[in-house]
């Protein structure tokens, strides 16, 4: 497969809030093996991670194609730093093509690889954002639902270097798993040390299951397993995912803001609706943090 710029395709979530952007995917798959992962549910062979076809002609022909000053994020359903990147620096090259044409540039991933580019991120700090994903501080929970992640205490690193060389961060608490990394004072702590690591903003939500990951899941967390599942079967169905019921989602995100405002970082929320509960002027996804070096959330 090519690799190419797409608009951002929400899959006709309803709930979905992310500003108009394009995405790039520079690999097929992901070998983090994060047992949520909802894109196993439509992609071959996910966890393992394969390059996609690079043309430079045909990549810069399609970046001229879009708007100039679009955001182009890196990416939705794949980790743009999932493990064969290490070698391989597909994303590398990406990022400096998408920089070097004038956009802006938007990183999602959950790999403390993403410092190895900071010379690249620095240079064009005021059109970049990093969006680390980090679901717990607790190394034990993380390496049984993202076995092949780097551990969160490396992402926490990799959120202060990144904020330290002047490149807005945003942390996704993403997703609260309910019974497995779902505990009040874990998620403060989170919160807290997201905060000391220089992050203007958190970004919550809930697992959203579809069958194969909550079948992963309840192998993984049996002790949990089948209140798991009753607690997806009385949720709702919305967009081809299984919520859990509305009345638990809004008490997790109201428990993630709570958390967030304490520690004076901005709040967003993804997929859930409830735009009540996020701070005004900044987004789920993180892009309008671009180009900001002052976060009136934190002030
Ligand atoms: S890092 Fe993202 S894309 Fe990769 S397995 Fe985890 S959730 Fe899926």
């Amino acid at each position: 497969m090519s690799l190419i710029v797409k608009p951002f395709d929400p899959w006709r979530s309803p709930l979905c809030t992310c500003p108009s952007k394009y995405v790039v995917h520079p690999y097929t798959g992901c070998g983090h093996g994060c047992l949520y992962c909802y894109a196993s549910s439509y992609i071959k062979n996910f966890y393992s991670p394969r390059p996609k076809k690079f043309s430079e002609i045909v990549f810069v022909r399609g970046l001229g194609r879009v708007p100039p000053g679009s955001v182009i994020e890196l990416s939705t359903s794949s980790d743009p730093y999932t493990p064969p990147e290490g070698e391989l620096k597909l994303t590398r090259e990406v990022i400096t093509k998408v920089l070097a044409s004038g956009h802006k540039l938007l990183i999602t991933t959950k790999s403390s690889l993403v410092v190895r580019d900071l010379d690249i991120l620095t240079r064009y700090r005021g059109r970049v954002a990093v969006a680390m994903t980090i679901t717990t501080l607790n190394q034990e929970i993380a390496s049984v639902m993202e076995p092949g992640a780097p551990p969160p205490a490396e992402r926490l690193k990799a959120v202060r270097k990144l904020s330290q060389a002047g490149i807005p961060v945003l942390v996704r608490l993403d997703p609260v798993v309910p019974l497995v990394n779902d505990d009040a004072g874990d998620i403060y702590k989170l919160v807290i040390e997201a905060s000391k690591a220089g992050a203007a903003q958190i970004t919550g939500s809930t697992y959203k299951a579809r069958l194969d990951s909550l079948h992963r899941l309840s192998k993984a967390f049996p002790q949990v397993a089948s209140e798991l599942r009753d607690i997806y079967r009385e949720g709702e169905r919305i967009g081809g995912y299984l919520y859990m019921d509305k009345k638990k989602r809004l008490e997790y995100m109201k428990i993630v803001r709570e958390a967030a405002i304490a520690a004076g970082l901005a709040f967003h929320t993804c997929r859930e609706g409830f735009p009540e509960l996020s701070s005004k002027g900044f987004s789920c996804d993180g892009s309008l943090l671009i180009g900001r070096s002052t976060f009136p959330a934190k002030a």
